[in-house]
């Protein structure tokens, strides 16, 4: 009955959890899982700087990190404003390779939990469109997505992202917590 799961992955603890529940119904239900992440073309320097593994970037990838840092904080001293609104977006290379070592983790973890049969998407654009688009395309027959992501606004129970997706997905929705 469950043939295909479509997992979305930006990285954050809340998606490592929903990706080792989907891998272990992947691994029991023999499934396929569709990893998707959609690249972090609007992240913070400091939750770059959390998702990277350092050692596999290359020497120019580590230097754009440190300069987004730099001008990431410049910008936030100058408009004197909340981190939140700044809006000096990252260097598309750095979101790329990082999004490369998220979805390298990730389908290390799957195939370590037995799952046979993992395809790995990268995209850019609106996340929940992007989630939704390959949920119908891929015929999943469940999502699985954590409740929050990367954001560190603890206020809400979802994110903007598994709101949109749960109240929109043609399949069954699992947010994990
Ligand atoms: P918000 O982004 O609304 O401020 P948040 O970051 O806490 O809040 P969401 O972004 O909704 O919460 O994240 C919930 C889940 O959605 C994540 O655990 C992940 O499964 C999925 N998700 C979020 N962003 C992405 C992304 N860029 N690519 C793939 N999956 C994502
Ligand atoms: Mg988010």
């Amino acid at each position: 009955m469950i043939k295909t799961i479509l997992v979305a992955t930006d990285g954050s603890e809340h998606a490592k959890k929903a990706l080792a529940l989907a891998s272990d119904l992947g691994a029991k239900y023999n499934a396929r899982l569709v990893l998707v992440h959609v690249l972090l073309t609007n992240a913070r320097a400091e939750t770059l700087r959390t998702l990277a593994t350092r050692r596999g970037l290359s020497k120019d990838q580590r230097d754009l990190l440190e300069n987004y840092e730099i001008d990431f904080h410049r910008e936030v001293a100058a408009a004197g404003a909340a981190v939140g609104f700044v809006t000096v977006p990252p260097p598309r290379e750095l979101v790329k390779a990082i999004g490369r070592q998220i979805m390298d983790r990730a389908e290390k973890a799957a195939t370590k939990a037995g799952v046979k049969k993992v395809v790995m998407h990268t995209v850019e654009g609106d996340p929940a469109e992007a989630i939704l688009e390959l949920a119908a395309s891929s015929k999943a027959s469940m999502i699985i997505m954590g409740s929050r992501g990367l954001s560190d606004f603890k206020g809400l129970l979802l994110g903007s992202i598994s709101h949109k997706v749960s109240a929109q997905a043609e399949c069954t929705c699992v947010t994990v917590k």
